[in-house]
């Protein structure tokens, strides 16, 4: 496997010919009285009688490698570099059934205050550029394991989309002087039309411009650019945004099992690049979020033009059914 850049849009791509195919498992690797469970990075403490509350293990089959130099090289106008970074899969709870829509919010406060700390230290290296967390929940989504399970991936570059928000939100910082998230979410307070909920510190709301129908997102109503800096320092909100994460994604539910949900925090400022600039505003124009994005087989146009998303069901409809959502609490 090797990254490509895309020398059009920028992006880049990790390709190659996967020797292995589609891997199918047998028994889980991620339960405690697992017998092959891959190495473990971080284990959260035991709370309630479980063993741990949550782990950090390194990926079983990693796309990205800790170990070497990237070797960045050119071939003729093209860039190619080895998938030098970190792959890490965060075990969300010990408990094989307990996922993040029916385990208890400590539970879930555990699960997030791993995350931030696998960030935190993940950004201390001065080759990461970004940390990604993601999970891919049902079989047309990716999911790759039966346990509850979210994955970190740690690379030498910051992934397009993430980019695209980083340089928008520098461009609206630049003219007046505020953060778009911030803006977007007092408008969006002030209108209440696709306010899902808002619950202590933190808002759900359906996007204006939706990329999939009921696309959700949950962001802090309180300014801060770093995911990671919000859970480590101010642990007495987490709570909240395990209920908000829990209860968005059981009314999701009602809709679709399958989803992506995405972190978006602000890149590695440690160690800024000299040639792209959107470092220096950072703590000011960018502003930490959840994403995500539910996925419906039957609006499956949605899916296959990427370039102009198509989402048949508005965010003004989507908000109305997800808030009447039968949930558990
Ligand atoms: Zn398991
Ligand atoms: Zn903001
Ligand atoms: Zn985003």
């Amino acid at each position: 496997m090797e990254l490509r850049k895309d020398p059009i849009t920028r992006s880049w791509v990790i390709t190659g010919d996967d020797p292995t195919g589609p891997r199918v498992e047998s028994v889980c690797r991620f339960c405690p009285d697992a017998a092959s469970a891959p190495q473990v990075i971080a284990t959260m403490p035991n709370t309630g009688g479980v063993p741990w509350s949550a782990r950090a293990l390194v990926h079983p089959t990693p796309l990205y490698h800790i170990e070497g130099e990237p070797g960045r090289r050119g071939d003729g106008l093209y860039d190619r570099m080895h998938s030098v970074g970190a792959h890490e899969v965060l075990v969300e709870n010990s408990r094989h059934d307990h996922h993040l829509w029916n385990a208890s919010d400590a539970e879930i406060e555990w699960f997030f205050r791993m995350a931030a700390e696998r960030i935190f230290d993940l950004k201390r290296d001065p080759r990461i550029k970004y940390v990604s967390l993601f999970k891919d929940y049902g079989g047309s989504a990716g999911q790759e394991f039966s346990h509850p399970t979210s994955q970190i991936t740690a690379t030498m570059f910051v992934p397009r989309r993430v980019l695209y928000e980083l340089r928008a939100g520098r461009e609206y910082f630049l003219t007046k002087e505020r953060c778009v998230f911030c803006d977007i979410i007092n408008q969006e307070e002030r209108q209440a039309l696709r306010v899902i909920e808002s619950r202590g510190d933190y808002i759900a709301l359906c996007p204006y411009a939706p990329r999939v129908p009921y696309e959700a997102w949950i962001l802090p109503r309180n300014h801060d650019a770093a995911f990671e800096h919000t859970a480590l320092v101010r642990q007495g909100q987490l709570a909240d945004l395990a209920a908000i994460l829990r209860r968005t994604l059981q009314r999701v539910r009602t809709f679709t099992e399958e989803f992506h949900l995405v972190l978006h925090t602000s890149p590695s400022s440690q160690h800024p690049s000299k040639t792209l600039g959107y470092w220096k505003t950072i703590d000011d124009d960018y502003h930490w979020h959840i994403e995500l994005l539910p996925v419906l087989g039957s609006k499956a146009r949605s899916y296959t033009f990427k370039e102009v998303y198509y989402s048949p069901v508005s965010s003004e409809t989507a908000v109305k059914q997800l808030r009447e959502a039968k949930i558990d609490g």
